[in-house]
């Protein structure tokens, strides 16, 4: 069944005192839910295991009150009380043979200590670096805090071993974990024997690794996770030292967990890093040492990965995006099934789970974190209901997904598309500059509906009302998406601003098609973004690349804005800038003349004019949902043509990013048939429970 090319991922690996059955790490990685939804975190990482993962780790676990890192939510082990949680995810972990590891953090100069009102602690009085800047200092430690922050290490690792797990990862990675703040001269400023040389830098993990392993060694292995480069200049822990230090360090953990720099680094997206971007940066590091070595690299291709254990470079293929795009990508692998494997596209929108504390999301995987709130597994659909027919009307990303996971659960599906490819909007944007690997949204599905006989597919067909009462299906589903609108309404301007009719402009969907003058040298454009995603640091990476003077014109203080929550505002920024693009924050639109737009300050209201030859109006979009209210209105025709519902979804039913759009695809997939819930909550939570008055 397998291809032999791929054996080599399937050798067992010894760590430390335990057996990994195969190569497939899934190292540690944030789901948005953690202490707050323990439950959904532990089906999630399950369902890994069932996947054929040979090792699952969680995500960082606060490992002492001390140190938290509020608004985020991770897990805790600050008690005796948080095992149970933790100890169900180890179980889960556990059910098809992967070993289970926690990850210990201590986050150091990281830890704003919100919730718990504790003084943070950090290896030097430096102010707490978060995302957000918070007013708060730490306070260095003294010998005795280092005495008692080990004793919290063995603790914690107790507690660890109770909850069931295998492993303990010591977390010294993305400027997050208390082991990187030794290590780097940018935050360990010490002058004694914890501080200078790099023996003394390296003198608390050797102290908490001796510790932990009279703790618990016999039975646990420990591993260490480093960044690869901290990536913050010359004070920082380089590459150069990162490979002293393991030298220098060599049998120290059980194993060598290498990330890469900040988390924006090593979580780089699809539009600034190719798989396997750290090849460079680890080849090497594992003959300096004769423990084993896991890296990371959103690898997602089998080849690579085999690629990588045949030459050397590590011992372990470390995924975290891969495997929440795709949990059964190791059997996928092991049966030879690779073209069944579902690339993750490399668009950070997991990631923004976490940033806004709310609970993740994949664009690739709609039943990633709902395994327990909903039921949701990856591969297989709930049983059929008692209906048979469906006409899924749009081939974007919702009508695909529905399309797919409908006929998984065996209803004869027709889809018919207006146009002559497949994907929507996805089509469209595969197509701009860094978003080549976007289009697996689309691949994914269109290979998965090639294999059902119960798909019929149509293009050139843009359905009318008439069309769909006359076909005769059961059911429809309406996602013929949306469309960027022209006349600037969305959160500066809600009704439309003044446009001169004389100014040329062009939406999003007109510079996607390519109706805008290619050849742009020595001509001013205005890109103007108030959506404030992707959108209008792309529009201005394309005007520019044709030639256009570009002056991005946003009222957000960044560019960008929302890509902080993709870990990508900065790279944008820094291309755009490269580009030569004229960035001007804070600043609106008031008006559109015929040769000039009016700026507004969005602080002082100060107008100046711009003089452009032309607009690219980045504002809001607009459903296309006039076949659904035309449905609507001939609803005294369903019964007479057969129709018993009609549904519509993802952003025919409200724009929002394509992830929204899988996500409401599969949930019309697994909902059709269904009990209507009424008024319950459509998904399973968990209460916390009240302590004693
Ligand atoms: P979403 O993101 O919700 O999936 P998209 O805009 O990506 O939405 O895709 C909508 C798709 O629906 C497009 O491919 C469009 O051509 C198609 N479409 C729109 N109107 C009709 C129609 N009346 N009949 C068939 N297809 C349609
Ligand atoms: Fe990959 Fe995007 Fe899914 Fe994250 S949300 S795993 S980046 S496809």
């Amino acid at each position: 069944m397998r291809d032999a090319r791929y054996d080599i991922l399937f050798e067992p690996r010894q760590i430390g005192p335990l057996t990994a059955k195969n190569r497939f790490y899934q190292v540690p990685h944030c789901n948005g839910g953690g202490y707050r939804d323990p439950s959904a975190a532990a089906a999630m990482r399950g369902i890994k295991s069932e996947g054929g993962w040979g090792v699952i780790f969680t995500e960082q676990t606060e490992m002492h009150h001390s140190s938290e890192i509020t608004p985020f939510i991770e897990l805790r082990l600050w008690e005796d009380q948080d095992i149970p949680a933790l100890r169900r995810m180890s179980d889960a972990m556990k059910t098809h043979g992967a070993l289970a590891g926690i990850q210990l953090a201590y986050s150091g100069i990281n830890g704003p200590n919100f919730y718990t009102k504790e003084v943070p602690l950090a290896p030097s009085a430096l102010p707490i670096r978060t995302f957000t800047n918070d007013p708060v200092q730490a306070r260095a430690l003294d010998k005795t805090d280092i005495r008692n922050l080990r004793r919290w290490f063995v603790n914690a690792a107790k507690r660890s071993k109770i909850a069931g797990f295998d492993l303990i990862c010591l977390y010294g990675a993305h400027g997050f974990g208390i082991f990187q703040h030794f290590l780097s001269r940018a935050t360990n400023q010490r002058t004694d024997e914890y501080g200078g040389s790099l023996e003394n830098r390296s003198r608390f993990a050797q102290e908490v690794v001796a510790d932990i392993r009279d703790a618990v060694g016999d039975t646990m292995a420990l591993t260490m996770r480093v960044s690869l480069d901290e990536t913050i200049g010359t004070l920082g822990f380089s590459n150069a030292e990162v490979r002293e230090y393991v030298a220098m360090n060599a049998d120290l953990p059980d194993l060598w967990d290498l990330a890469h720099g900040a988390w924006e680094d090593c979580s780089g997206p699809s539009r600034f890093k190719e798989e396997a971007a750290q090849e460079v940066l680890v080849k090497g590091i594992r003959e300096l040492s004769s423990r084993p070595v896991v890296g990371v690299g959103r690898f997602t291709s089998p080849d690579v990965m085999a690629r990588m254990i045949r030459q050397g470079i590590l011992d372990f293929i470390g995924c975290a995006r891969p495997s929440i795009a795709d949990p059964f990508l190791p059997r996928k692998v092991e049966e030879g099934r690779i073209e069944d494997i579902r690339e993750c596209i490399g668009c950070n929108i997991c990631i923004t789970g976490d940033m806004t504390m709310s609970i993740s999301r994949c664009t690739q995987n709609p039943t990633f974190m709902e395994e327990w709130r909903k039921g949701w597994h990856p591969e297989r659909m709930n049983p059929k209901g008692e209906s048979t027919t469906v006409l899924v009307v749009g081939a974007g990303p919702a009508g695909l997904e529905a399309t797919r996971a409908l006929a998984l659960r065996g209803y004869d599906v027709a889809l018919a598309e207006a146009g002559t490819v497949l994907g929507g909007r996805v089509a469209r944007e595969r197509l701009l500059p860094g978003l080549a690997a976007w289009g697996r949204v689309v691949d994914y599905r269109q290979y998965q509906i090639s294999q059902r006989s119960n798909v019929e597919t149509y293009f050139d067909s843009r359905l009318t009302v008439d069309d769909i009462l006359a076909f005769g299906f059961q059911h429809i589903a309406i996602a013929t998406g949306a469309h960027w609108r022209r006349d600037g309404v969305a959160r500066q301007h809600v009704v439309p601003m003044p446009i001169d009719p004389a100014m040329p402009l062009w939406t999003p969907d007109d510079v996607m098609a390519g109706a805008f003058p290619q050849d742009f040298r020595g001509r001013t454009v205005v890109v103007y973004d108030d959506d404030h995603y992707y959108m209008g640091g792309v529009m201005a990476e394309v005007m520019a690349k044709a030639g256009a003077k570009v002056v991005l014109v946003t009222p957000s203080a960044y560019v960008s804005d929302w890509t902080r929550n993709t870990l990508e505002q900065g790279a944008i920024h820094v291309r755009l800038a490269g580009l030569g693009v004229e960035i001007r924050l804070n600043t609106g639109i008031a008006a559109i003349a015929a040769d000039t737009v009016e700026t507004r300050c969005v602080y002082t209201d100060g107008r100046r004019p711009l003089a452009c030859d032309g607009v690219v109006m980045v504002a809001s979009r607009i459903s296309d949902d006039l076949l659904f209210q035309d449905l609507l209105q001939r609803r005294a025709d369903w019964a007479d043509a057969g129709i018993s519902s009609v549904k519509v979804l993802g952003d025919a039913a409200a724009p929002a990013p394509i992830a929204w759009a899988t996500y409401a695809g599969h949930r019309y997939a697994r909902e059709l048939d269904m009990p209507d819930p009424g008024d319950a909550l459509p998904f399973r939570r968990e209460v916390t429970a009240l302590g004693p008055l």
